[in-house]
């Protein structure tokens, strides 16, 4: 556990994710991101359609605390739109409420997915609100409403390890759903901490979703629970056109290929931009096996020695409260 809480601390820590940005990506972190600009992204989609995968793409950003850079990532997201528009690649948007401004001011963040959802209607696309940490959860499913309200194009996530995530399945049944376990670390009074029972969870809702729901998408890259899904599906007659498989860019290929070849819907959530480095401190936090994915060289001497203080800080802050 301490290690999976040293990974999100490095996730949140804002200095290395500049530093990251700087250093990164160009140095071999393309194993787990699409690309940084939006043609290398379209063309990593069109590998993927090739494969029979369908897409879902994320423009990568976190601690977004200006405005400017919030109209930016709307920017760069309404042209992802008009790219996957122009190129015909089969993929849709998954976006962070955050990345638009809520940390800032929600009517300013309401206006710029107003903004995308339009822009996003018009090309027939979709949008998918990803959810983060529980700071955000309620605003962040308020807004979504709201826009749902006025376009249909929009689904979102229910994680599993929230106690409430039995009541947020059936309240947003009517929409397309991606189900996942939950990224973020969460106190004990709103969030399930042990594996099993999240696991547990993650299936019951799973199953509810496939019984009662619309479109389930099911976000993992566990093969216990992708193997119960598959007997499930099969037991209670349900059609492979109600749900699909999610996994991430880069992870566990063989598995993604091998699923869309027994003709299961597959969509592989991808990645793009410079910003990478949180994204990929949270796999490490739920893997640290996943760092074989990664190149030696994605960490420089430079950024190795700045992920190494702030592990040792955070490690001796975590002693130091253990021993008041
Ligand atoms: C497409 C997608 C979208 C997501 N969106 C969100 C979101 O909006 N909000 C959010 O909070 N979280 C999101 N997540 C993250 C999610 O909540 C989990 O933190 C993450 O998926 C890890 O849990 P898991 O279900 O994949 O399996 P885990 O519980 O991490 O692993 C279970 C088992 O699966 C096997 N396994 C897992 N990974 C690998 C691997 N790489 N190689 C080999 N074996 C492996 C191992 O046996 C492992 O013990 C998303 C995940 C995916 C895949």
């Amino acid at each position: 556990m301490a290690l999976r809480d040293m990974f999100i601390a490095l996730s949140e820590n804002k200095v290395l994710n500049e530093a990251a940005k700087k250093y990164g990506l160009k140095m071999g972190a393309q194993h787990v991101v699409a690309g940084t600009t939006i043609e290398e992204t379209i063309a990593s989609i069109k590998a993927l359609n090739k494969q029979g995968i369908s897409c879902t793409v994320d423009n990568l950003g976190e601690f977004v605390f200006e405005k400017s850079e919030a109209l930016a990532a709307k920017e760069q997201i309404i042209n992802m739109i008009e790219a996957i528009h122009n190129s015909g690649v089969d993929a849709h948007i998954s976006l962070k409420p955050s990345q638009l401004g809520l940390d800032i001011d929600k009517a300013f963040c309401l206006d710029n997915l107003m903004d995308i959802a339009e822009v996003a209607a018009n090309y027939n696309n979709f949008i998918n609100f990803d959810m983060e940490n529980y700071a955000r959860l309620h605003d962040s499913f308020e807004l979504m409403e709201t826009i749902n309200a006025k376009y249909n194009n929009i689904g979102t996530v229910i994680q599993a390890y929230f106690l409430e995530s039995i009541e947020n399945i059936e309240k947003y049944k009517n929409l397309r759903l991606r189900i996942v376990k939950g990224a973020y670390k969460e106190p004990s009074t709103i969030a399930y901490q042990d594996k099993a029972t999240i696991d547990a969870n993650y299936i019951s809702l799973i199953e509810y979703h496939l019984l009662n729901g619309s479109f389930t998408s099911i976000a993992t890259h566990d093969h216990h629970v992708i193997n119960h899904v598959k007997k499930f599906a099969e037991t209670h007659a349900i059609d492979k056109d109600k749900f699909e498989f999610q996994m991430l860019y880069g992870f566990r290929t063989d598995m993604q290929q091998a699923l869309a070849k027994e003709g299961y819907h597959f969509c592989v959530y991808v990645p793009f931009g410079s910003d990478w480095y949180g994204y990929f401190m949270r796999r490490l936090a739920e893997r640290p096996q996943n760092m074989a994915l990664i190149t030696k060289q994605v960490f420089t001497k430079k950024t190795n020695i700045a992920i190494g203080l702030t592990a040792g800080a955070f490690l001796l802050g975590r002693l130091s409260k253990r021993t008041k």
